[in-house]
């Protein structure tokens, strides 16, 4: 665990006693690590501020060079242009293996505390911020807002199903303070068409552009045009390094994670291994419900880049598009399970 690996007993010290003006303390950030021996990162940022040197800096900033690779030199750009993603062509267009392709940007307004330590009424604000600037979207970016509060069971468990809608279950996440007061100031904004949405104060405010097949640069283009349209309207929390700033250290730079759901059986057979494969490939697999989630009968995986930080949005997809290139021929190669 990366909590584990960088918080010594001497920094431990030094920053033991320190308290942001959101009232964030060192065992508050790394509350999550402590309670889940099985946590890969192990602390989540509960402001701007957790991340400033003032603060819990010394201890974000060894995480965030060991998990991105990021030297103490580089600096982060973003690039929202879809014009720069180069020979991203359709991944799988006879629709063998994937299934469905999803990109998401995690965001936090400027000026508040992220969702593992906002008070309720400052998620209220968050909320009313963020949809008011979503409901002046326009074109195949217009919608609707769905509060989770007073849904019917029956539509809730349906858009979770549809990969539309977070739940209240990880305990990764509730330990890190995430779901206190659920589910008060908590929902998605859905385009009339689906293919974009917002998550309302999850883990961060959670931009996503989803379509079924293997389309990336029609996914990375109303991404991108979301993104940009929503920052408009609100500010966003960055660092001058480090870029948009996030729950999780994890997420720092682009706070993007593009995903196929992509069928691989055979290949996949040896999970330990498969999964190490995609590592080594700069890729990371899910199961099919999302992170600490089984994968799907059949070999259904949700495969991803795993940095978002020192690279640009354009080369972490291509990244994303050669590796997936790369395991579907594995795929294709590989010999039939032998008849039990
Ligand atoms: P993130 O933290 O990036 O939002 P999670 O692992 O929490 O991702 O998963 C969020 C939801 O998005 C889950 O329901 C997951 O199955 C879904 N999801 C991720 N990638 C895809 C994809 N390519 N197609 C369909 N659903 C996806
Ligand atoms: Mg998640």
């Amino acid at each position: 665990m990366l909590l584990k690996k960088h918080l010594t007993p001497e920094l431990r010290e030094e920053l033991k006693n320190r308290v942001t003006p959101n009232g964030v303390t060192l065992d508050y950030v790394a509350n999550s690590g402590m309670q889940n021996p099985d946590a890969k990162i192990g602390v989540y940022a509960g402001d701007e501020e957790s991340y400033s040197p003032e603060f819990f800096g010394k201890l974000f900033d060894a995480i965030i060079a060991d998990y991105h690779v990021f030297g103490p030199e580089d600096r982060h750009v973003s690039d929202l242009n879809p014009a720069h993603l180069h020979g991203a062509p359709n991944l799988d267009p006879d629709g063998s293996f994937i299934i469905s392709t999803r990109i998401r940007v995690a965001r936090n307004p400027a000026g508040f505390a992220f969702t593992p330590a906002i008070s309720a009424e400052k998620r209220l604000e968050v909320e009313r911020l963020m949809v008011s600037a979503l409901e002046s979207l326009s074109g195949d970016l217009a919608g609707t807002y769905h509060p989770i509060t007073g849904m019917d069971e029956e539509t809730r468990k349906q858009l979770v199903e549809e990969h539309l809608l977070f739940r209240d279950d990880d305990k990764h996440v509730a330990d890190a303070g995430i779901y206190r007061d659920w589910a008060e100031g908590r929902g998605v904004f859905l385009s009339h068409d689906r293919k974009f949405g917002v998550w309302v104060s999850e883990e961060d405010q959670r931009i996503f552009s989803l379509e079924d097949g293997a389309d990336l640069s029609s996914v990375f283009d109303r991404l991108c045009r979301a993104a940009l349209a929503l920052e408009d309207k609100v500010p966003f929390a960055k660092h001058s390094r480090y870029g948009y700033l996030t729950s999780c250290p994890t997420n720092v730079g682009t706070g993007m994670r593009a995903s196929v759901m992509i069928k691989l059986p055979k290949i996949s057979r040896d999970e330990k291994a498969f999964k190490e494969l995609c590592l080594s490939m700069g890729l990371q697999a899910r199961g099919m419900h999302g992170e600490h989630s089984e994968s799907g009968a059949g070999g259904i995986y949700d495969i991803s880049n795993k940095q978002r930080l020192g690279k640009s949005e354009a080369e972490l997809i291509q990244i994303l598009h050669d590796g997936i290139l790369k395991l579907i021929e594995m795929e294709r190669e590989a010999p039939q399970a032998a008849a039990a």
